[in-house]
């Protein structure tokens, strides 16, 4: 078994499109970003990454390749998975937080949950999204931004790795 963890933050601005998980929210902010700043997806990437010794997000999609300009994040995702299968590990599950202050994450709760376990092919109970407020304290709080964690563990299914 490896366990692996992920964080990332983005900016949220006007103007912009709030996606996380996955799933386009209505709001007057969104996440500033090359890609469509879904943080969530991103620290999920990154946890999967870290769990195959595979380094990171940022190393296999540049955010100065043009490719990726504006990508919808869950192509990102589907392409790690990709690689976890290659390396014969598969997810066992995953666990993640999301932190904003605003809007609520509840009413996008089970969307999030469908289209991620469906993205990576895994039931959706492997997979827990929770969410909360900063309780007004720092960047978060005041708004300007958004922060996402998440930790997953994966099952070798081959021991050469
Ligand atoms: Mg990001």
């Amino acid at each position: 078994m490896r366990v692996g963890f992920g964080y990332d933050s983005h900016r949220l601005a006007e103007g912009r499109r709030l996606v996380l998980g996955g799933v386009e929210i209505p709001f007057g902010k969104g996440c500033v970003a090359h890609s469509d700043g879904d943080a969530l997806i991103h620290a999920i990437c990154d946890a999967l990454l870290g769990a195959a010794g595979l380094s990171d997000i940022g190393s296999h999609f540049p955010d100065t390749d043009n490719q990726y300009k504006n990508i919808d994040s869950k192509i990102l995702l589907a392409k790690v998975v990709e690689l976890l299968d290659q390396k014969g590990l598969k997810i066992n599950n995953i666990d993640s937080t999301i932190v904003i202050e605003q809007p609520k994450m509840a009413p996008y709760h089970d969307a999030m949950i469908q289209t991620l376990a469906g993205v990576m092919c895994i039931a959706p109970g492997r997979l827990a999204i929770k969410a909360k407020t900063n309780e007004k304290l720092g960047f978060v709080g005041s708004g300007d931004g958004v922060v996402c964690f998440a930790t997953c563990t994966l099952a070798e299914l081959k021991t050469e790795n």
